[in-house]
């Protein structure tokens, strides 16, 4: 097939050829996975296609474009790291068969007008700071979903409210596309992987560790709940003066707001910072309340049902059930101590 050779990587820069050749491909009944990205790979990005590789039969379309429209006034939009030989390189390396890295121009000719307008959630956490930031991911993902007829695509959860908003997109416009997601992939000593890790300088690149320092600390106060978690996270963050927070806040796993009298579940905690004049971003999933609780009951819980009693445990027999426990190690310790 022109334009695609098995085993090999080819680079397509027009919307034309990538359309005409992933079109031939799901014809073959082959799932085309797009895994978007900015370019100046690392290992975050490779685990990513790692992960779209491991698709049953996957054709794995890489795309690199640097999109303007998610960059605002003043932002690093000029100095964002371009490598495209030594991404195509790592690449090739790891078996992609196709990369899409269109121009500007490509993708947006001019006449171009259409955007996609990503909700009220966008305006929150990155999006305060970074107005029309998710329009433009959002507009550019949907345009490279329609060019390269995929079926499949991979993000990471570095960008955890991208991949929310990426969701909604999809729900929200019924777009024959299943999204897979990538746990935060990070450095040895707990960074983030990003592209612009490469401009931090030496002292930046020390303080930066707070962040994930922070957010592993928050997680552990999880079972003391939503306070302490937050205050543990920030304890870490106040000691490094190079780290200038922009947020740091906890939020249920679509990114709403917590209730107020939120006392167990999954949560996120999301923290973004100036250091050394590079914005960093990170995130880590919190389980908050008491684990030890939570597993008891489900434990008893799987009990009742196998003796064939499904009802939900209620608080006064959680309670009877705690008592009894406790005498049992009562007597249990008392044995002990006339053996
Ligand atoms: P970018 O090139 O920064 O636009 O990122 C492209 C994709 O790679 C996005 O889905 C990111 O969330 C993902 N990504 C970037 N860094 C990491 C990382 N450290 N761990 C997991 N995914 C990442």
């Amino acid at each position: 097939m022109v334009g695609y050779t098995p085993g090999e990587t080819t680079v397509h820069t027009s919307v034309a050829e990538i359309g005409r050749v992933t079109r031939a491909l799901r014809k073959t009944s082959r799932p085309v996975v797009l895994v978007p990205t900015m370019g100046a790979l690392h290992e975050g990005h490779l685990e990513l296609v790692r992960a779209a590789k491991s698709l049953p039969r996957a054709v794995v379309v890489v795309s690199i474009f640097v999109n303007p429209l998610q960059f605002g006034d003043g932002s690093d939009l000029d100095t964002y790291p371009r490598t495209l030989d030594s991404d195509v390189e790592k690449l090739c390396e790891l078996g992609v068969e196709l990369v899409f890295a269109p121009s500007v121009r490509e993708m947006y000719p001019n006449g171009f007008r259409t955007t996609v307008s990503a909700g009220p959630l966008a305006e929150e956490l990155e999006g305060a700071s970074r107005p029309g930031h998710f329009d433009g991911a959002l507009t550019v993902c949907l345009k490279l979903f329609n060019v390269t007829n995929c079926s499949d695509a991979v993000f990471g959860e570095k960008d955890y409210q991208q991949l929310v908003l990426m969701q909604q997109l999809v729900t929200d416009l019924n777009l024959p596309v299943q999204l897979h997601s990538v746990p935060v992939i990070r450095e040895n000593d707990g960074l983030a992987m990003s592209s612009r890790n490469v401009r931090l300088d030496d002292g930046a690149r020390q303080a930066a560790v707070a962040l994930s320092a922070a957010l592993t600390l928050g997680a552990h106060c999880g079972d003391r709940g939503r306070d302490a978690v937050l205050a543990g996270a920030r304890s870490v963050l106040d000691v490094v003066p190079e780290v200038q927070v922009d947020y740091l806040e906890l939020r249920d796993g679509r990114l709403a707001p917590l209730p107020g009298d939120v006392g167990e579940g999954e949560a996120r905690l999301l923290v973004a910072a100036q250091v050394g004049g590079v914005r960093l971003l990170d995130n880590a999933g919190v389980i908050l309340g008491d684990l030890e609780a939570r597993q008891e009951k489900e434990i008893a819980q799987a009990a009742l049902q196998a003796a064939g009693l499904d009802a939900e445990l209620t608080e006064e027999e959680m309670a009877e059930l705690r008592r009894l426990r406790e005498e049992v190690r009562r007597v249990r310790e008392q044995r002990g101590a006339d053996d």
